[in-house]
């Protein structure tokens, strides 16, 4: 038999619900990936990422593999053994940027800071002094564990000032809040694809600046992965003509992206952006209006991914099961530290909208007057209503 999801709305950590103009994307024939159409789909699909990572660079393009596999394609290709690398660490993210670097034989000099806070600049700059051979700088620009938002334009540029190169993870960041790669300096950035892209899960665009790419193609070690090997697949992605074959592209996924991409142009960047702030002022404003707490301090917060603290003595998971049995809506649990502690609300890409607000709002209310929370019935949509009134 054939299988038929539920129809959930997606207001977690990601995926994010699917536009379905980018579903019917998906759906279109597949054709071969040296076919002169899908050739021509992957230029204009590579420029789409430029103008969405704001930057010129060459070395553009979606990995063939979660958000994830970005994250490894950039550690593998620019670090090599006995490295060192700076990597700030304020929630789950940076932990794994850790472990790749580790994996790969470097030392990782970690900065950290307490998670639902952002990267303090003033650590960075001490550990920068005190490890000036460091070859790079990593830091998670959108956390989406505590929903926190670093200083990349700061970071980057002090990476550059260093001579050191910078490795930025916004896989939450893209099409959410203000990605500016030229601008930043930045050396080696990823993303992904079902968080504020909307797209399906299971791509992570990249870039890389020309110095990243010389330190590519100049490296003293092949790079330990085949597959993320961008020396291989500059290749198959590069200019020209000339594309060999490297690993068959997911077709139908990239249908996909390209259409994700398409909608975010025609969008505009900034008016995408003014979307996410807008909803998430309504959403914070209902909330606040139910009593709960947005954990992170204003200026960090990330519009797209609320973490909203639990209140004392209510059965979150209880609370979580009944938005999804009963509403189709899922929420996402606090995650590593976290866990227990707070939900994280996802209003990304296309989910980031009025209805979403409302709805979440509204079950939310229902969950929380279930288990006897003291909180006045409508205050919540009638708070988010004004915001929405005020914007
Ligand atoms: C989701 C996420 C990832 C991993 O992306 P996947 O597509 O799940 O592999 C990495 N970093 C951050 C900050 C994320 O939010």
């Amino acid at each position: 038999m054939s299988f038929h999801p539920p129809k959930r709305t997606l207001m977690g950590p990601g995926p994010s619900d699917v536009d379905p103009r980018i579903s019917l994307a998906l759906a279109r024939p597949t054709i071969g990936h040296l076919d002169p159409e899908f050739i021509r789909l992957m230029d204009e699909i590579k420029e789409l990422l430029q103008f969405a990572f704001q930057t010129k660079n060459e070395l553009t393009l979606p990995v063939s593999a979660p958000g994830s596999a970005g994250m490894e394609a950039c550690f593998v290709n620019l670090i090599e053994a006995n490295d060192s690398v700076i990597v700030c660490q304020n929630g789950v993210f940076g932990g794994r940027m850790k472990e790749n670097v580790e994996r790969l034989g470097a030392k990782a000099i970690m900065v950290e800071d307490q998670w639902g806070t952002a990267t303090d600049i003033g650590k960075v700059k001490s550990a920068i002094s005190a490890n000036p051979d460091a070859k790079a700088l990593a830091f998670v620009h959108a956390e989406t564990s505590t929903g926190v938002r670093s200083d990349a334009a700061t970071l980057c540029s002090l990476a550059a000032e260093n001579d050191m190169l910078s490795i930025v993870d916004t896989v939450t960041g893209l099409g959410g809040i203000e990605v500016a790669v030229d601008d930043w300096t930045a050396d080696a950035v990823y993303s992904g694809t079902q968080k504020c892209l909307s797209c399906v899960p299971g791509l992570s665009p990249v870039t890389f600046s020309p110095k990243a790419q010389n330190v590519i193609t100049n490296r003293k070690t092949p790079v330990q992965s085949w597959f993320l090997d961008m020396n291989l697949v500059m290749g198959y992605w590069g200019q020209g003509t000339q594309r060999s074959y490297h690993h068959t592209a997911p077709v139908n996924a990239l249908y996909a992206l390209h259409e994700a991409l398409t909608i975010l142009k025609n969008e505009g960047l900034e008016n995408s952006w003014a979307k996410h702030q807008r909803n998430h002022r309504a959403l914070k404003a209902g909330l606040e209006a139910m009593g709960l707490e947005l954990i992170v301090a204003s200026e960090n917060r990330l519009p797209q991914l609320n973490a909203v603290s639990i209140p004392d003595g209510v059965d979150e998971t209880l609370v979580r099961s009944k938005l999804l049995n009963d509403y189709n809506l899922e929420i996402g649990a606090g995650l590593g530290q976290l866990s227990g502690k707070v939900w994280r609300i996802g209003l990304m890409g296309y989910a980031s909208n009025a209805s979403n607000v409302r709805l979440c709002l509204q079950a939310l209310e229902a969950a929380l007057l279930d288990q006897s929370v003291q909180i006045s019935a409508g205050a919540a949509i009638a708070a988010a209503n004004q915001s929405y009134l005020n914007a």
